[in-house]
């Protein structure tokens, strides 16, 4: 048997059954083999008959009596007896009229399953059958459950998997041995058989310690190679020029926090090289990134070369260019920014396009519309991305395709990701954190509201409306559903017009209007001739409208922590503090989750908590990272993520050769492709 075998070879599965197995992605002995449980059943442990406690259980029994019968037109039913020494228990199944004659009178069978209560007497409801053997598959053992397809079952997966058996245990180690020892780690094919066939609760917990180890090294030494080869790349350097971050920072209305300087610093060492620079700046909404952006910019900008801003809407990419042309009108350069989004008339984007290709717009803010629409951006030098995450890498490469050349890339976030995650989940990006927020910054009182307390909030926020602040409302998260999203934002907005704030203007913005309408919506609520703005999530990123001091965001229960974070960053943004209610969607008591964000204001605590309580999905962004495909480790699990970290940069520092490895570097080649940035 060879890995690269179809599955055909197997016992049980003919043509119909592959194509099912397909579905699933597996075609191979080699796919079936890396093909891991979703969860387990303890059915270890066998139980005598008189020691049943309700619950999943085993026994091991002699079967008599089996017999089926319709109860009534399609429900069958088949009962038997089972005993041991001590007991007989009665087995029962609904609708499988196969059972019964199935069942082997007299003989020896290990029965797993649930034991419970049925019409009054105590039964095994639906057990897993089978002849008592040493290598039971189905019952007598902690018993993997696969995801299955329809027609496709954990039981034939399970059959399959037995008869690969012998071919894992020939598996060759995929690691250096000198990781495996100095990690102490089962070797490849012992963690397979034991994941497949755990013997006990420790067997699995060393199989699934070694197979997430194998997938952060993996990932890791995918992100290291990658920074590796871009640092290897050639880029123009863009050289400091002293008076020219002066000029800039001397038109500031502000002075720049301690960490903006950092930050700013960092990037000018890193474009001074003749390698692209590949840098992340996080940090919390409102710590000031796009200043920090626009400093780069200008630097590039004055040696008369081209900059792309690319921002994940349309909304935000008006915002920045706008804030941007004001930034560089001290310095002349404002004519040089031009915007470039999908709403704008053909003509005017044309003659943008004009603009760019023969250099008069040196500074291109845009969405997507930038990669998209055939712009000839030749002088490109940097390109800044906003809120990378929202970006796929494909999209990426396409732009960074049309310099020609590798340009630096300065990446910015609000998501707050903790530091050990985005050095493995970004291992190939330098990270420049901004920690600190500008001084004087207004605070955001945050409250949890039981439903009770509406009309008492609706009374604390027509207060705020009546001194001239305004309102943003959020409307409930609902998973997978714009649609219904749409219509509690529709609902909601209807009863604040005709009834709750009857007298105050109100308008509505959903991710499904034109991006024309999103605009209009916008600039009304931006030009205060809306006082409150009731929206879906759209919102979230970036949208700055300082006069707006309060928000209520509905159904809090449903969004993660770093999600309403980032929501309630739309608020205390101008001399005003900010008041963030958080409406519960039912009287119960809120979670201590929820409680974190009347706590602390800080986004990094926040990421963390979120991480701890939720797991890596509820940080906002990374979905995107499912791509990675990590099916054992948790990004959760620090200590392990940190391991793996260390060893694979030994890996580099010892200049291993990775084609030393073949099934190593096979991965490691997969994972390069979906995170480089080049
Ligand atoms: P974000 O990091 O969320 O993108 P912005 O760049 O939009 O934040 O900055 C938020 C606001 O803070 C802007 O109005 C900006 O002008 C202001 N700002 C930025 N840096 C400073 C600073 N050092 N001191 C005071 N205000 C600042
Ligand atoms: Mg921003």
């Amino acid at each position: 048997m060879q890995g690269s075998d179809t599955i055909r070879t197997l016992k049980g599965v003919g043509d119909a059954v592959a194509t099912l197995y397909k579905r699933l992605g597996i075609e191979t002995i080699a796919d079936l083999v890396c093909y891991f449980p979703r969860s387990y059943d303890d059915y270890s442990i066998i139980t005598q008959v008189a020691k049943l406690r309700p619950g999943p259980v085993t026994i091991q029994a002699t079967i008599s009596r089996a017999a089926g019968r319709y109860v009534r037109r399609g429900m069958h039913i088949t009962e038997a007896i089972a005993s041991d020494a001590t007991g007989s228990m009665r087995l029962v199944w609904f609708n499988q009229p196969y059972r019964a004659s199935a069942i082997k009178a007299g003989k020896q069978y290990f029965v797993s399953g649930n034991f419970e209560l049925s019409h009054q007497r105590f039964a095994i409801m639906s057990p897993s059958l089978e002849l008592v053997s040493d290598l039971p598959l189905n019952t007598a053992r902690i018993v993997p459950v696969y995801r299955e397809t329809k027609g496709l079952t954990s039981r034939q997966v399970r059959s399959a998997m037995a008869q690969v058996l012998p071919f894992i245990s020939t598996l060759s180690e995929t690691l250096p041995d000198w990781v495996v020892q100095e990690q102490k780690l089962l070797s490849y094919s012992d963690a397979l058989r034991k994941l497949h066939f755990p013997e006990t609760i420790h067997d699995l917990k060393r199989a699934r310690e070694r197979l997430g180890f194998d997938e952060v090294f993996e990932l890791v030494l995918a992100s290291l190679l990658n920074k590796y080869e871009i640092m290897a790349e050639h880029a123009p350097a863009v050289p400091f020029i002293e008076s020219v971050a002066k000029g800039f920072v001397g038109h500031l209305p502000f002075t720049l926090t301690d960490a903006q300087r950092r930050a700013i610093w960092q990037i000018y060492l890193d474009m001074q090289r003749e390698h692209p620079m590949n840098r992340l700046v996080e940090g919390d909404v409102g710590s000031g990134k796009t200043v920090v952006a626009a400093m780069a910019a200008v630097m590039v900008l004055q040696q008369g070369h081209q900059v792309a801003f690319m921002a994940p809407t349309e909304i935000l990419a008006r915002q920045h260019a706008e804030t941007l042309t004001t930034l560089l009108e001290p310095l002349g350069l404002a004519s040089q920014v031009g915007l470039l989004v999908g709403g704008m008339k053909k003509v005017q984007k044309d003659r943008a396009r004009e603009a760019i290709k023969d250099g008069r717009i040196r500074f291109i803010v845009g969405t997507q519309a930038l990669i998209q629409e055939a712009v000839d951006i030749h002088e490109l030098e940097l390109i800044i991305i906003d809120e990378q995450h929202r970006f796929g890498v494909e999209q990426r490469k396409l732009l960074m395709a049309k310099a020609g050349h590798m340009p630096h890339v300065l990446n910015l976030t609000a998501t707050p990701i903790p530091r050990s995650l985005a050095l493995t989940l970004y291992g190939e990006l330098d990270v420049s954190i901004l920690d600190s927020k500008p001084v004087g910054r207004q605070p955001v009182i945050t409250e949890i509201c039981a439903p009770t307390s509406r009309q008492t909030v609706y009374k604390k926020i027509k207060q705020e409306l009546e001194a001239g602040r305004q309102m943003f409302v959020v409307t409930p998260l609902i998973a997978d559903s714009d649609s219904l999203e749409i219509v509690s934002a529709e609902a909601m907005y209807k009863q604040m017009k005709d009834r709750d704030f009857k007298g105050y203007a109100v308008g509505l913005l959903h991710g499904k209007m034109k991006p024309a309408e999103k605009n209009q919506v916008m600039e009304q609520f931006l030009a205060h001739s809306l006082d409150i703005l009731v929206s879906t999530t759209v919102i979230e990123v970036g949208v700055d409208v300082p006069n707006a001091s309060v928000m209520l965001v509905e159904g809090a229960d449903r969004f993660g922590l770093a999600q309403i974070h980032q929501l309630r960053g739309r608020i205390g943004r101008g001399s005003y503090p900010g008041y963030c209610y958080l409406m519960m969607n039912d009287a119960r008591a809120p979670s201590a989750r929820l409680r974190a964000l009347e706590r602390t204001n800080d986004g990094f605590k926040l990421a963390e908590l979120d991480l701890e309580l939720r797991g890596p999905g509820a940080i906002y962004g990374l979905q995107q990272h499912g791509q990675l495909d990590l099916r054992i480790a948790t990004l959760a699990d620090v200590p392990l993520i940190t391991r793996a970290r260390k060893t694979a940069q030994e890996f580099i520092d010892k200049h291993e050769n990775i084609a030393r490895y073949p099934e190593l570097s096979k991965r490691v080649k997969r994972l390069r492709a979906v995170t480089n940035l080049n």
